[in-house]
């Protein structure tokens, strides 16, 4: 069992926003997350440029299970840490989601998509799709421990830190909703 830890309220609104409200831009998740991945991409490879060792074969693979209806994004980028996963995930404050819950607010014909983009708040898109979304990731930094985040979309999230390194970058395991 990992830590549990809630997320600021301003991502608590967010994800209320995108389980259910924001909807009928549900696809635009996969553009997100594979953003993300190529982001990810790009660090690892300008770590690279420095330490060869770093290198890779770059790859996003995208890998649908029906059988367990779950659908996982997987890059071999950067990683995160654990203080990396709170940092860019959870807790601390992201400037982006205040004003994009503000110029949803204010604007409510806003083109969702190009905000969620524009916002830096596409992670939580996931949930548009997903009742569950997983993340497991492993930094590149040599140290780092590989790092399991859970959340079923309620404002708490668990995490723990696992006895075993994986293969560097992140996983997103997206447990889709039965009407997805
Ligand atoms: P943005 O990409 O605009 O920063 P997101 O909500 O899409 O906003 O992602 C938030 C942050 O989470 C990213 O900036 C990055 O630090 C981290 N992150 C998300 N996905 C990955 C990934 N696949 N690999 C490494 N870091 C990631
Ligand atoms: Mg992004």
């Amino acid at each position: 069992m990992g830590k549990v830890q809630t997320f600021k309220t301003e991502v608590s609104q967010l994800l209320d926003l995108m389980i259910n409200s924001l909807y009928s831009n549900k696809d635009i998740f996969l553009r997100e997350l594979v953003a993300n991945a190529a982001d990810a991409i790009d660090k690892a490879r300008f770590e690279g440029l420095t330490n060869a060792a770093h290198n890779r074969e770059w790859a996003i693979r995208i890998e649908p299970d029906k059988d367990n209806k779950t659908l996982k994004i997987i890059d071999n980028g950067i990683g995160m840490t654990e203080d990396e996963v709170i940092e860019n995930i959870g807790t601390i404050a992201k400037s982006g989601t205040k004003a994009f819950l503000k110029q949803l607010e204010e604007n409510k014909n806003s083109d969702v998509p190009e905000l969620i983009g524009q916002f830096g708040v596409g992670f939580y898109s996931a949930f548009m799709v997903a009742d569950k979304v997983e993340i497991f990731t492993q930094s590149y930094k040599e140290d780092a421990k590989a790092v399991r985040w859970s959340c079923d979309g309620s404002p708490e999230y668990e995490m723990q830190e696992l006895e075993e390194k994986r293969e560097r970058g992140t996983q997103i395991v997206l447990h889709l909703s039965d009407d997805c």
